[in-house]
């Protein structure tokens, strides 16, 4: 049996529906899109936990409702009277989206305010997953508090697991996205970048100079996605190139990080090699991106 949490911010999403002017609500958000797919994927006597914070309100009840139906264990989501959860909208103007947030209110901006209740949580579980994004939406005390609670896991045998997602408009600036990046580097274990982004924003050259990057700060795995474009695999010392799905008719890229990410870990986790795990991850990523929304159905 193993137990993975995730640890980051689910937000209410209200996408156009058929009709003009009206929406349809939804949950998403990165780690949890990458739990929902866990949850997916992995037999049921593994665990899948989210750790987060909600509110006191209906909407976050409606919340933790869903992750409770899509199987994700909810006993590490803490209650905050007084906030909620975050929200945000997709607009569509000639087949392009657009997103706006309301997230100044989330209660997930508490998710690490308490040290002894961060090592409990992480007590017990082989695997934590997190991202650039959990990061973001820290205060710096609390995002120094998280990390170091990580390092410890860490120490004691556990397999931090870290997708970058860069996001620089939830950073007071592209320093502190990129300092607080390799900060949580240095204390993961296995690195899931996306190069486009890493390029934009680490100036790397290439795949490789993403994996190196996060190799020298010391991880042991690091698997460079590449959107349609080859793949870098660093594992234990070794170097390795992956080819993603080919000729796949993209729908809608959501998810397309935290979906791959989902199907990678889920096939290590069931002992599969490095290169089987890679290829199960761009099927799911290649799935996931012919299909509207974050979460496709998959199964
Ligand atoms: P992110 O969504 O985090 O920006 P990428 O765009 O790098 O991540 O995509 C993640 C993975 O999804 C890729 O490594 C690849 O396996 C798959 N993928 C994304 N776009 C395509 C595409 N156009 N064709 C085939 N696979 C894709």
């Amino acid at each position: 049996m193993t137990r993975i949490i995730a640890i980051g911010e689910c937000m209410v999403e209200m996408a156009p529906s058929e009709s003009q002017g009206e929406y349809r609500m939804g949950f998403a958000g990165d780690t949890m899109n990458t739990a929902w797919y866990l949850r997916k994927l992995l037999p049921p006597s593994d665990h899948v936990d989210y750790l987060t914070a909600v509110g006191s309100d209906a909407t976050s009840a409606k919340m933790t409702g869903f992750l409770e139906e899509a199987g994700i264990g909810t006993g590490q989501i803490a209650r905050r009277d007084g906030l909620t959860v975050g929200l945000y909208m997709i607009s569509l103007a000639d087949g392009e989206r657009s997103f706006s947030y309301w997230r100044g209110q989330s209660a997930a901006r508490t998710l690490a305010q308490d040290a002894a209740a961060l090592d409990a949580a992480l007590d017990g579980a082989d695997v934590a997953y997190f991202s650039g994004i959990t990061l973001a939406i820290l205060p710096d005390d609390d995002r120094a508090r998280l990390l170091e609670a990580l390092s410890k896991f860490r120490a004691k045998g556990g397999d931090v697991v870290f997708d970058p997602n860069l996001r620089p408009g939830l950073w007071p600036s592209s320093e502190a996205m990129t300092d607080a990046v390799m900060q949580a580097a240095a204390v993961s274990s296995t690195v899931l970048p996306s190069h486009e982004d890493e390029a934009t924003w680490f100036g790397d050259a290439d795949t490789a100079a993403t994996a190196q990057r996060y190799v020298s700060c010391g991880a042991q795995t690091v698997i460079v996605k590449n959107g349609p474009d080859e793949m870098l695999a660093w594992d234990a010392g070794t170097t390795s190139t992956h080819a993603p799905v080919a000729a796949v008719k993209v729908v809608d890229t959501t998810a397309a990080g935290d979906s791959f990410n989902a199907g990678f870990l889920a096939s290590r986790i069931a002992g599969q090699p490095l290169d089987v795990s890679i290829n199960a991850a761009a099927n799911l990523a290649a799935r996931v991106i012919q299909a509207r929304g974050a979460l496709a159905d998959v199964t």
